[in-house]
């Protein structure tokens, strides 16, 4: 179980990552362009902005994937369940969630899923995804 510390944290790092992928779903020139004004914020958050930043051609659809999965994050996070793996109910370490906010799965199953992936996704498909923190997020988990 988390403390009411570490809860805290991580739904701060999962608000903010919602309210800059609300901002970039208007408009990513606009988003670009408020880029400045976002600098101050942890690793977390400026792996993500230049996750985002530097895929801007697929902008649009990553968003809206990364906001579901956000938004999902904070349900887990409401029902007390966020450090619970999907997969196997294990534990998931703070610290794997605090580095990637959006995993609802533990290391062990994470390795095993991307193995799986790895064997069904076409090639090149996930090129650059893998560099950001938030990497994890370009994987088709679901
Ligand atoms: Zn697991």
């Amino acid at each position: 179980m988390l403390s009411n510390t570490e809860k805290e944290q991580l739904r701060s790092v999962l608000e903010s990552a919602r309210k800059r992928l609300a901002k970039v779903g208007q408009s990513a020139l606009n988003y670009s362009m408020n880029h400045e004004r976002n600098i101050g914020r942890d690793s977390i958050d400026e792996s993500m902005e230049e996750e985002i930043f530097s895929t801007e051609m697929r902008l649009h659809d990553r968003e809206k994937y990364l906001l579901g999965k956000v938004d999902r994050q904070l349900v887990r996070l409401r029902d007390d369940v966020i450090d619970v793996c999907e997969d196997c109910g294990e534990k998931i370490a703070f610290k794997r969630l605090l580095a990637r906010p959006v995993t609802t799965l533990c290391i062990d199953c994470k390795e095993q899923n991307e193995r799986q992936e790895a064997a069904v996704e076409q090639p090149g498909q996930g090129a650059g995804l893998d560099g950001g923190g938030l990497g994890e997020v370009g994987a088709a988990d679901e």
